[in-house]
């Protein structure tokens, strides 16, 4: 059994996603910083999570909610996934119009005996369980970015062609939260651009984008197929068995380089409430309370 304690007060880690830097780093490192301050007012874990993630899925400067990545459709689905150290989960995937996947993933974990809902069905449970849904994601940026490159207008053949040439990008957003007793991990996305529509990645795969159980949590942001391949958030959980948090996404990110060649990153929290974090893309920012 780990070590368990009743803290003070919540811990928050908080990250806006492995990739290229940023265009602006200090804007986006205050909305991280507000979004982990934010998450520590919150009574439970749980609510820790939604309350970090929801002003980085409003936000466009990160790929998460408004301003997410489009898929070659032209659309942008979003997928979300939350678990507890209980083992409660709920994850969410290829949701149009709707900002607040995580909040979505969280429904799915508390009101339903699934885990995981998908597309218009995903939707319309949102709408029902209070999730806003109907939203445009795009914005001006993202609509002319997608321009840009070309859209496919042919079938799915077109398409295929047209994602082997574009598909490209990361800037997922998650966060771990523990109270010392109660632990939970969520991680949202738009995916990556220009993938084929109806794509999902690792981000609502439970021990691939988001795992957590009794001796931590983490979220995983990168290539989501790579991560999805390795099962990098359940790894660097596993890895609290031998070292600390920051040792354990150290040696997660090493394996997952050595196995999958992919680019990634990933927070760990354990239930004492340290924090680690490791990438081995060019950037990730993280802000912890
Ligand atoms: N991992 C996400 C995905 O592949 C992308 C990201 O981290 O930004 O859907």
């Amino acid at each position: 059994m780990p070590f368990v304690c009743q803290l003070d007060f919540m811990h928050v880690i908080v990250h806006g996603g492995a990739g290229s830097p940023p265009e602006s780093p200090a804007d986006r490192q205050e909305t991280l910083t507000e979004a982990a301050e934010q998450a520590i007012e919150s009574e439970h874990p749980m609510n820790a999570v939604l309350a970090a993630l929801r002003p980085l899925e409003s936000d466009p400067a990160f790929n998460a909610g408004i301003g997410g990545a489009v898929q070659s459709d032209g659309e942008v689905r979003t997928d979300a996934g939350l678990m507890t150290h209980d083992g409660q989960i709920g994850a969410v995937c290829a949701m149009s119009g709707i900002v607040h996947a995580a909040d979505v993933a969280y429904s799915v974990a508390t009101e339903t005996p699934h885990v995981l809902l998908a597309g218009d069905e995903a939707i319309e449970f949102a709408a029902g369980s209070g999730v806003e849904t109907g939203r445009d994601l795009t914005t001006a940026e993202t609509r002319q970015r997608y321009e840009a490159a070309g859209p496919p207008d042919g079938g799915p053949a077109d398409h295929l062609d047209w994602v082997h040439a574009h598909f490209s990008g990361t800037d997922t957003v998650g966060a771990v939260a523990t109270d010392g007793d109660q632990l939970a991990a969520a991680t949202s996305t738009a995916g990556r651009w220009y993938a084929l529509a109806g794509r999902v990645g690792d981000v609502p795969q439970v021990g691939a984008g988001f795992y957590a159980d009794d001796r931590g949590g983490a979220s995983a942001t990168g290539e989501g197929e790579a991560i999805a391949r390795f099962g990098l958030a359940r790894r660097a959980v596993e890895l609290l068995d031998t070292y600390g948090p920051r040792q354990a996404a150290e040696e997660a990110i090493a394996e997952f380089e050595d196995a999958t060649g992919g680019r990634a990153g990933v927070i760990v929290l354990d239930r004492a409430g340290h924090t680690g974090a490791e990438r081995n893309t060019a950037a990730m920012q993280t802000a912890r309370r």
